[in-house]
């Protein structure tokens, strides 16, 4: 077990504070992990600091919205003050806008390239400072099954997510000497608020992905609590430029 053991470790989740985030941190948390939380909601964020403490861990809110230029230090040198350093970073945060690539803006296509890519960039380098100070470290990043696919909706959520499987790689190469590993999820099909928003909308959506998904459900948050642990942990210090999928064979089914 103390392959996985995170004790006295310090982690960042950027919208650890619901869906994924959220699940992510409980994940470290448990394996023992000090856990800041980052993201814009901060009732929501106060809430899930009560979580994670309910669990035996400590944990820190920070208000930061990943759109803003040096969010990425704010939120390192919070980490920093309040625990003496960081050694897991997780980009999570990540938004999506479903449209046909006739009718998104200029302004859609900057917003979803801004949160889901350009933060990704800016909080691994606001971190690699703390992350080299400590000797090495961890960053995971969230891509998608966009990473993998595209849709007739989601060009932008697409080439965002596209586009972090590539960073990863690349942050990955630079930085594996300084012991810093890199890697992605991908989720598949997760139950969270970002899902539960087009289930709503589109009739018959919740049926066609159980029936496409081999594990016959949706993911849910907690599914990445070991994934995340893994690659937060020594367990995968030979690991470094991987995406992990996390879909329950989504990707992988090829029956017709
Ligand atoms: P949620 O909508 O539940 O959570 C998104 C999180 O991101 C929230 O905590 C939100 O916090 C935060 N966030 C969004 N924009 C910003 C911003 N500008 N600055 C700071 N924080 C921000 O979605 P999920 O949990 O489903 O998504 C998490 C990640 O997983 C995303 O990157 C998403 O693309 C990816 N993903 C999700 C899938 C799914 O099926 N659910 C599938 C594939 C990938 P706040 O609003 O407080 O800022």
């Amino acid at each position: 077990m103390s392959l996985f053991d995170l004790t006295g470790k310090v982690a960042l989740v950027t919208g650890g504070n619901g869906g994924i985030g959220l699940g992510i941190a409980r994940g470290l948390a448990m394996a023992g992990a000090s856990v800041v939380v980052a993201a814009r909601d901060g009732a929501k964020s106060e809430a899930a600091i009560g979580e994670l403490t309910a669990l035996g861990a400590t944990a820190l809110a920070v208000e930061i919205d990943v759109t803003r230029d040096g969010f990425g230090e704010a939120m390192v040198g919070a980490a920093v003050t309040r625990f003496g350093g960081l050694d897991i970073l997780v980009n999570n945060a990540g938004i999506s806008i479903a449209k046909r690539p006739e009718d998104l803006s200029l302004g859609d296509w900057r917003a979803v390239l801004d949160t889901n890519l350009t933060s990704v960039f800016a909080g691994c380098q606001a971190a690699w400072p703390a992350l080299t100070a400590r000797g090495g470290g961890k960053i995971i990043n969230i891509g998608s099954m966009y990473s993998l696919f595209g849709a007739w909706y989601s060009a932008a959520y697409s080439a965002s997510k596209g586009g972090v499987v590539q960073l990863t790689r690349s942050l990955a190469t630079a930085w594996a000497a300084q012991n810093i590993q890199v890697n992605a999820l991908l989720p598949g099909w997760i139950d969270t608020d970002m899902t539960r928003k087009a289930r709503a909308r589109a009739a018959g959506f919740e049926e066609a992905i159980l029936a496409r998904t081999p594990a016959r459900r949706w993911g849910e948050p907690d599914d990445f609590a070991g994934p995340a642990v893994f690659l937060a942990s020594s367990a995968s210090d030979f690991v470094t430029g991987a995406s992990i999928v996390v879909d329950g064979g989504y990707s992988v089914e090829g029956s017709v």
